[in-house]
């Protein structure tokens, strides 16, 4: 803590006024530094006096206040006087950002509703989310920087608070003023939800695997007048004249909903639509109007037909749904970590009448999941939502911390690539990939000058993508792996920014100001 009041003192820091802090701020170059203590420029911020900032003493990153006369604080942690200053350092913990939410509410995620163009950046790490920041801020599009599901929490040991907390403190790190968004991603039930939502998060992807029922979508006609013949009266006769042999003009296409795909959707979905209508009346009572929910049908097993899609949209109108957005499944296929696989005039054909079930149906967004590398796909997506989209992406920031390894320590990238075969086993358990893991070069084939190549590979990038819960849980590979990030973590940010910066550029969203 010396080296930090040594540090505020030579740069004219200590006892300066707001405005001299303003401009210190706003100064180039991303750290005020001394040796290995560095001070992150854009987090600092003048209040009543006191003075508060980001600083990383080598690895040891925490928030610090300082000021030339003795203060209270009202973050958790330790005080030292030194060099004519009071110095309080507080670690990054849940408790800690609850207290910076307050005093910084900027740096608490918001809801996104009223914003048209939202990026998710799932950030598996919590290290990620300024590469995240300098992808999305040059854009008119707002960032979701919290985001996990709960296999996602599961495989990296994280929980949600853990999760808004790390991000709540890097977007300090960055003085990221604009917004961000939190999503609790592919939750199921209330009780998963509840957690997302007491650590603050105001985004619910709600997923509605569970509790729809995929069966009917094979049944024979017969099968489905059967069933459908059990249900109330009620809904037989609302599901009959709205929807059957009926065509829904909408805004440059129309869609016809046969009477047997109507009572097929009926069978389908009738229980996830009453389900959802219950998490939002839940959503509602909990957090006013102030929360995004997602309605997310896109792990199911068969592309989502567009007929179904407009009865999903109506239904849950019906229902008085608060959809910010939704996110069918797509045809072709949209695996982990690579581009998009099928037939990509037939895609942006049915892609185009999503979009305009969306417009036509509740404005909300079309939203995008494992949306990473998707490039082929991208300015089909950008231009026929008009940039009204989420684009959901998570292992592929994963993917860009890997490549730092393979850049800077050729010899834990060997043993993360030889504990990935072991942990694959496991994982394509879940996560569904058509890698061929035999195509791989063998890693003593590969001088260390050209280890990046597995990260450009589609077959290696798929291996070490979903095996990053085996790789980070790997005690050979978990310590080094966080200190090797840690000491390179402008290359780091770099490397994440450019990646996330191209899904961007390729989506065709708008530069701000442009
Ligand atoms: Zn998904």
């Amino acid at each position: 803590m010396e080296t930090i009041a040594r540090l505020l003192n030579d740069s004219g820091l200590a006892g300066a006024d707001r405005a001299q802090v303003d401009a210190a701020r706003a100064a180039s170059g991303d750290w005020i530094a001394r040796g290995a203590t560095r001070i992150y420029r854009r987090s600092l911020h003048a209040r009543e006096g006191i003075l508060s900032f980001i600083a990383a003493i080598g690895r040891e990153k925490c928030l610090y206040q300082a000021a030339e006369k003795s203060f209270t604080s009202v973050f958790q942690g330790t005080r030292i006087a030194v060099g004519g200053i009071s110095l309080h350092k507080a670690p990054f913990t849940p408790e800690n950002a609850g207290h910076l939410h307050e005093a910084f509410p900027f740096t608490a995620p918001i809801s996104l509703r009223g914003r048209k163009t939202t990026i998710g950046c799932g950030d598996r790490l919590g290290l990620a989310t300024p590469g995240h920041i300098r992808a999305v801020a040059p854009y008119d599009a707002s960032p979701v920087l919290a985001q996990q599901s709960m296999r996602e929490l599961i495989l990296t040991g994280r929980d949600y608070s853990g999760i808004v907390s790390d991000t709540s403190f890097l977007v300090f790190q960055e003085g990221f003023e604009s917004g961000y968004g939190a999503d609790g991603d592919h939750l199921k039930t209330i009780k998963d939800i509840d957690v997302a939502l007491a650590a603050g998060m105001p985004m619910i992807t709600l997923d509605l695997t569970e509790v729809m029922n995929p069966l009917p979508g094979s049944w024979s006609s017969a099968k489905v007048d059967e069933e459908f013949a059990r249900l109330d009266a009620a809904t037989r006769k609302h599901v009959t004249e709205t929807y059957a042999g009926r065509t829904f003009d909408l805004a440059g296409c129309s869609v016809t909903v046969e009477a047997a795909e109507a009572k097929r959707c009926a069978l389908m979905y009738g229980k996830a639509l009453d389900f959802s209508r219950d998490v939002d009346r839940h959503l509602k009572e909990k957090r006013g109007n102030r929360y995004d929910l997602e309605i997310s049908i896109d792990e199911t097993t068969t592309p989502t037909l567009p007929a179904h899609h407009l009865f999903i949209a109506n239904e849950l109108l019906r229902r008085d749904v608060a959809v910010s957005s939704l996110a069918p499944r797509f045809i072709g296929e949209f695996q982990k970590g690579i581009d998009y696989i099928g037939d990509v005039g037939e895609f942006e054909r049915q892609f185009t009448v999503h979009c305009a079930i969306a417009r036509a149906l509740g404005g909300y967004k079309v939203s995008i999941h494992s949306g990473s590398d998707k490039f082929a796909v991208y300015p089909a997506i950008g231009t026929h939502t008009g940039m009204r989209v989420h684009l959901k992406t998570a292992g592929t920031s994963w993917l860009e911390a890997v490549r730092v390894i393979a850049r800077v320590n050729p010899v834990l990238f060997r043993t993360m690539l030889s504990a990935a075969y072991d942990a694959f086993p496991a994982a394509s358990k879940l996560y569904h990939i058509t890698a061929n893991i035999g195509a791989i070069p063998a890693a003593e084939t590969v001088q260390d000058a050209n280890l990046e190549s597995y990260l450009d590979a589609s077959d290696s990038r798929q291996l070490l993508h979903i095996t990053y819960g085996g790789l980070l849980n790997d005690p050979r590979i978990r310590g080094g792996f966080f200190t090797t990030l840690a000491d390179n973590e402008e290359l780091h940010y770099d490397m994440v920014a450019k990646h996330i910066g191209k899904h961007i550029r390729l989506l065709g969203v708008p530069l701000l100001g442009a």
